[in-house]
């Protein structure tokens, strides 16, 4: 039997270096790697890793490609299946999906199929040499995107690659969604996500910035405006709260607060750019997901003595990414596990100085299909901070699903749809975190292209137009 290498290693900054900046902390393979790290992959005729993947890339095919330094042909591969590939290759959990569905997976030695996807689309980005797949003859009918989030630009890209008129109503001055207000700098380069909005522009997709759907236009109003079709991609950006005695002093941050600073409005470049963000000697972050690793291991960037990450349940249970985990502890980021804030106290002036906590143990699984955490009686402390970001998951943002009729919601506020996308109302569709709830990136896309197809579907029916 041959011998399998192991994985190629990605070169990264130093962790010194990397807590002095906001740059990307890994550096990319270089084309030897890539092409090293390719030619492990076995071709396997059954493919499980296509399977693995939310919207089934032909993986086979583009890491075929690699290691035949036909780098531009892969990253066509790419494109055929995801519009976004550079920030896929940076931020989707591989390790849940197509890796862990790779066959040399059992062996510790998944092909770095993420890491491939990342150097591909870096390639043709330097090369300057996009592919932009064929657009269909133009059709008639318009179609109106709430949200310019990984769902919308996906949704809008598929659209519009069939020939119809998009237009992409964001809220926000900027697009991307948690791509540039969410996810940090150091995780993915604001760069990159401006490039790929860009290449949904020069697929012909208009993006209307500044215009908050439910505010300055309701879904109706959108529909009269002649609109044949919308799909909702709001997101669930919504901060959720411990509600806890105290949650209401200076210097308590929510996720979103916090790290729309920094993203954003580019606090760390302080006083470059004017919107500081303050945070004291010990910060604290509640949470255990990615949110709550960005946000912590952005705080140790803005130089605090000491940052804690505090988690109601065991490392184990932690939803983020492995990798995330893994950087966040070597970077220096005190894990403080078994651990729920009850109560945060005030000085004489209103901000933090302190949160009590209490340990907990680990009982049976709860409906999440992790093991619920259970308070130790007598267990409360106290630990001092004069900083908290609270990140303990986001709700569904209400705007839209509240200002358009008839539509169904569920009890959590998150639009109801069928397998397809469509919503209670035949023309409203919608996909993303606003009818999953918090999940991830490829996932959102993934529903945005089941949604594109159902959209085109909806409109030939209803306008008889035959297929291609
Ligand atoms: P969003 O990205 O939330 O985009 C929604 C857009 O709609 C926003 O631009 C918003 O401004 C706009 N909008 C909202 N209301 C209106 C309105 N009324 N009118 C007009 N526009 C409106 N996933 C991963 O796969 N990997 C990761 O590593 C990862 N890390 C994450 C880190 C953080 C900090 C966060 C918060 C999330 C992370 N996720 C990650 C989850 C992932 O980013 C989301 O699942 C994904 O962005 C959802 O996409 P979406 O398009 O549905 O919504
Ligand atoms: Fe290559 Fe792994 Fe896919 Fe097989 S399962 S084709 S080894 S990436």
């Amino acid at each position: 039997m041959t011998k399998i290498e192991p994985q190629v290693k990605m070169r990264e900054q130093s962790i010194s270096e990397r807590l002095k900046n906001f740059s990307e902390v890994p550096l990319g393979y270089n084309e030897a790697e890539a092409v090293r790290e390719a030619g492990r992959c076995l071709q396997c005729s059954t493919s499980p890793c296509i399977k693995g993947c939310p919207v089934s890339i032909d993986i086979p095919a583009f890491i075929r490609l690699i290691r035949e330094k036909k780098f531009l042909e892969a990253a066509g591969v790419l494109k055929e299946s995801n519009s976004l590939p550079a920030i896929c290759g940076r931020v989707c959990p591989q390790e849940d999906q197509c890796e862990k569905a790779c066959l040399l997976h059992k062996q510790g030695k998944a092909i770095a199929i993420g890491y491939l996807e990342r150097f591909v689309s870096d390639y043709e980005r330097a090369k300057k040499k996009i592919y932009v797949p064929r657009i269909k003859a133009r059709k008639k009918e318009k179609i109106a995107i709430i949200g310019s989030g990984p769902s919308g630009l996906t949704c809008a890209g598929e659209l519009r690659k069939m020939g119809y008129q998009v237009t992409i109503f964001e809220a926000l001055h900027q697009g991307g969604g948690v791509l540039s207000y969410g996810i940090p700098e150091f995780r993915l380069p604001k760069e990159i996500v401006r490039q790929e909005i860009d290449y949904v522009r020069e697929l012909g997709v208009e993006i209307k910035c500044n215009m908050v759907i439910g505010k300055i236009y309701t879904v109706e109003e959108l529909l009269k405006q002649g609109f044949s079709a919308v799909y909702i991609a709001t997101g669930a950006g919504c901060p959720s709260f411990m509600d806890i005695p105290g949650e209401n002093l200076n210097y308590i941050y929510s996720s979103n607060e916090f790290l729309t600073r920094i993203n954003l409005m580019k606090a760390y470049a302080f006083p470059q750019y004017d919107t500081p963000v303050k945070i004291g000697k010990k910060t604290a972050v509640i949470g255990g997901g990615n949110t709550a690793m960005d946000s912590a291991r952005a705080a140790l960037r803005l130089g605090p003595e000491k940052v804690y990450l505090i988690y109601r349940r065991s490392s184990e249970e932690m939803p983020a990414r492995i990798e995330e985990i893994h950087r966040a502890e070597e970077e220096g980021v005190e894990f403080q596990l078994l651990t729920l804030p009850v109560e945060f106290m005030a000085d004489k002036d209103g901000n933090i100085r302190g949160m009590y906590c209490q340990r907990m143990k680990l009982g049976e699984k709860d409906k999440s299909g992790r093991r619920r955490p259970i308070p130790i009686p007598g267990s409360e402390f106290e630990i001092e901070v004069n900083s908290v970001v609270v990140a303990i998951g986001t709700k569904a943002n209400p705007l839209v699903p509240e200002t358009t009729n008839a539509l169904k919601l569920n009890e959590r506020g998150y639009i109801m749809v069928d397998e397809s996308g469509q919503t209670s109302r035949p023309e409203v569709f919608a996909g993303g975190d606003i009818v999953s709830g918090s999940a991830t990136v490829i996932k959102a896309m993934g529903t945005a292209i089941t949604a594109a197809g159902a959209i085109d579907k909806y409109l030939r029916m209803r306008l008889e137009i035959p297929p291609f």
